[in-house]
């Protein structure tokens, strides 16, 4: 597997690092990528893959891929195959360090064991009520537990015995002894181990105490011989909680440093609320495509390198900031440009009649398969007596900047010949249009104007409909129909779901020769935008695709009218 760096445009990270490097307290670069098996990888986690394995191999150091599973409540096995899965798409390769915090179990258990020892920790016996009475809050100072003074002798045998397994869940917890005055919350003595029966999916029923966050997070991290640990800016309040635990049990002493958390536009990126949205059904799950989740976006057809480009684009900061979703889908388009077929497409069919053109003729245009790339080689694009074209293309009574199709107007079909609409067919009943009957200039074959013809200024695709091969084109757009629904006051973000974001069309047409389109295969529809065979639904003999993105970003410019070329 290749291993991108990243290409770290100067970073506060990197200052450090190469401070690190070059004054000796470093020889070599050790990160890690700490998911909690709880959910999918999204985006913001790809930026945070994308920075830690981007630095370890820019700096050819290592990355660990360390499961934080210490939550055995909300912690599953699926979790854990989706996100190396996710992952090692995004092309990155933690080669044979692969970690989970559950593996230091038991040498957690023996730092624990070491603090109550020093008299740096304590079993307290207090409910969870009195613990938040007794914490005190941002403007007040805590209160210390009346078990605050039990002896190591007595902390030391009540801990073996909470993982013994005697008392009952939440009854006792242990504590680290700190600071109960601190104005850090997190140093009023936290809570370092807790009683829980729960199954764990690697440890089974082998413990019924567990280790918090911030007691496994730092160790692991010391364990590993991390030497720089990259977290998001919430924790920056629990750094002085990190530090005082490496050097109260006086082991290696990983620097913690914060960045700014990605945030994106019409989305949310929490995982409770993902998790929601998928049990809830507002999606088809965690991959569905107007999902912000990896998974989600490799099914919609967005191509790993795309989202590589965009974590490099957004650069690593120090202060929260909001991204527009359109520069996502800006590298996207990027990346698809350069690797995606062309093909012509037609999404909502209008049937038009060629009334001059022999029936039972076939003949075939060339096309190259993709402008820029020669070595792609070219298609061949059957047409016939009956084409279809796409509905948008043709207007009844069209403004003046209006290119396309309209009663007596001229347009050229892209790689054939130029028509002109003669008759507009409507249903009885509806008024519907339902046929445009045309008659076709056949000196204009294959992109040809005779000299001194007038020139014809729209041109749209189409399909041989004896050719086309049906298809579902499933359209996708914002999965939220505000930029930040979770900011929303007085409504649910859930009220504030795009409606819209997908469309199924039943259908829908392609050229013949996607017939054999291999799944999660990319192409753009000329005029259209970028489509990718779906994994999931598509059969051999009725390919379902996915609208990638558009060709234009239509929701900060207006969508131009005239002929897209
Ligand atoms: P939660 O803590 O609610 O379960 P989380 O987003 O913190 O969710 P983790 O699995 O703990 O999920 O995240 C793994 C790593 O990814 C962490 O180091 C975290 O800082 C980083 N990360 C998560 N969300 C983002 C984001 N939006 N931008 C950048 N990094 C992120
Ligand atoms: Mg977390």
């Amino acid at each position: 597997m290749s291993h991108p760096t990243v290409a770290p445009g100067t970073n506060f990270i990197r200052n450090i690092i190469e401070e690190d490097l070059a004054s000796g307290k470093h020889k070599t670069v050790v990160t890690r990528f700490p998911p909690e098996p709880n959910g999918y990888l999204h985006i913001g986690h790809a930026k945070s893959i994308c920075l830690n394995f981007g630095l370890a191999n820019y700096y050819q150091g290592r990355c660990h891929l360390r499961f934080d599973d210490t939550n055995p409540v909300k912690e599953e096995q699926e979790y854990i195959d989706a996100i190396k899965a996710d992952v090692s798409w995004l092309g990155f390769d933690w080669g044979a360090h692969e970690y989970h915090a559950s593996d230091y179990f038991e040498a957690l258990y023996g730092y624990a064991e070491t603090l109550v020892e020093k008299g740096l920790a304590y079993v307290c016996d207090l409910s969870p009520e009195e613990m938040r009475a007794y914490r005190g809050t941002l403007t007040t100072p805590g209160k210390e537990s009346p078990y605050r003074k039990r002896s190591s002798k007595e902390s030391l045998d009540l801990l073996r015995r909470m993982r013994a397994g005697e008392f009952a869940d939440g009854s006792r917890v242990l504590r680290a002894r700190i600071d109960m005055t601190s104005p850090n919350l997190n140093l009023r003595d936290p809570i370092l181990y807790r009683i829980l029966r729960a199954t764990h999916p690697r440890t089974g029923n082998a413990w019924c105490i567990y280790p918090m966050y911030d007691f496994a997070h730092g160790q692991s991290d010391s364990l590993e011989r991390i030497t720089h640990s990259l977290c998001t800016l919430e924790f920056q309040d629990h750094r002085p909680l990190y530090d005082w635990l490496c050097e109260a049990l006086e082991i290696y002493h990983p620097q913690q440093i914060e960045f700014a958390r990605l945030n994106l536009t019409y989305t949310v990126m929490s995982k409770r609320r993902l998790l929601e949205l998928v049990n809830e059904k507002h999606v088809s799950g965690w991959d569905d495509p107007r999902m912000p989740t990896l998974s989600g976006m490799r099914r919609r057809g967005f191509p790993p390198a795309a989202i590589r480009t965009f974590c490099e684009r957004i650069g690593v900061g120090k202060s929260d900031s909001v991204i527009d979703m359109s520069v996502l889908e800006d590298c996207v388009r990027e990346h698809l440009d350069q690797t995606a077929p062309r093909a012509m497409g037609v999404l909502r069919p209008l049937k038009v009649t060629i009334t001059n053109y022999p029936e039972g003729q076939t003949e075939e245009f060339t096309a190259a398969r993709h402008p820029k790339d020669p070595a792609m080689g070219n298609r061949t694009i059957p047409f016939s007596r009956e084409i279809y074209i796409d509905q948008d293309d043709f207007m009844e009574e069209p403004p003046k900047q209006f290119f396309r199709l309209g009663p007596g107007r001229e347009v050229r079909l892209r790689y054939g010949y130029v028509i002109r609409c003669d008759d507009v067919i409507k249903d009885p009943v509806s008024g519907e249009v339902i046929e445009l009957r045309c008659s076709y200039d056949a000196a204009t074959g294959g992109g040809a104007l005779p000299e001194g013809r007038k020139k014809v200024k729209g041109i749209i695709h189409w399909l041989s409909v004896a050719h086309a091969l049906p298809v579902e084109v499933r359209l996708y757009d914002r999965l939220f129909s505000v930029a930040n629904p979770a900011g929303v006051k007085d409504r649910d973000y859930r009220e504030l779901l795009n409606a819209e974001a997908l469309e199924a069309l039943a259908q829908a047409f392609v050229e013949p020769g996607l017939a054999g389109a291999s799944s999660g295969e990319s192409f753009q529809f000329e005029r259209l935008g970028y489509f990718c065979v779906d994994t999931k639904d598509s059969k051999p003999d009725r390919l379902v695709f996915n609208r990638s993105v558009t060709l234009r970003d239509a929701w900060t410019k207006p969508e131009t009218k005239g002929n897209q070329p």
